[in-house]
């Protein structure tokens, strides 16, 4: 089932998420739901409070980037309490965006390595180091766990210059051809 993606201006993307634990209720159907979700909207990433909840999950898919990352092919994880142990590797700017942010797409630095411990969706416990494109990926989906969006960490000149596009979002102003929530 598609699911709505909230879109910026909605309070359930500033809240700091929850863990959840292997009873919570119907999360084999919420995981696929978002992978659904995500697909259908052509995201790597969607965080489920992204769909409302304020939980701490989030899966990716990078089997869009296979073409030319062939190590991406059918590369999709789900992170349930996911935690960031620590930072490696350098500072690295590459441009994001954001299913609930359409329409914006800044350069953000951020390194390109983190060592994590998360739960599958099994509920099987995982500590890797993450690189490359999944790196950012990650680090990404994990700030909207934290009540965070991408564009927080770019520099306040940059979102200076796209006022009128962060403005329009928080009016109920989304433009894209996935269905949304938004705020108004
Ligand atoms: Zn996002």
């Amino acid at each position: 089932m598609i699911l709505p993606i909230y879109t910026l201006g909605q309070p359930v993307l500033r809240k700091v998420a929850e863990n959840i634990t292997p009873e919570y209720p119907n999360l084999k159907e919420l995981v696929e739901n978002m992978y659904e979700t995500m697909s259908k909207a052509d995201g790597v990433g969607l965080a489920a409070p992204q769909v409302g909840l304020p939980i701490r999950l989030f899966v990716i898919d990078l089997d869009c980037l296979s073409d030319e990352l062939p190590e991406y092919k059918d590369f999709r994880k789900t992170f349930i309490n996911p935690e960031i142990i620590e930072f490696g590797g350098e500072e690295e700017s590459d441009e994001e965006g954001c299913l609930s942010l359409p329409g914006i797409h800044e350069s953000v630095k951020r390194m390109n390595k983190v060592h994590m411990k998360y739960m599958d969706e099994n509920f099987t416990e995982h500590d890797e180091w993450i690189g490359g494109y999944e790196a950012r990926v990650v680090q990404h989906e994990y700030d909207h766990l934290d009540g965070k969006v991408f564009i927080d960490r770019i520099s306040t000149l940059r979102r200076q210059l796209i006022k009128g596009k962060i403005n329009a979002l928080l009016k109920g102003k989304a433009h894209c051809n996935y269905k949304v929530k938004t705020p108004r």
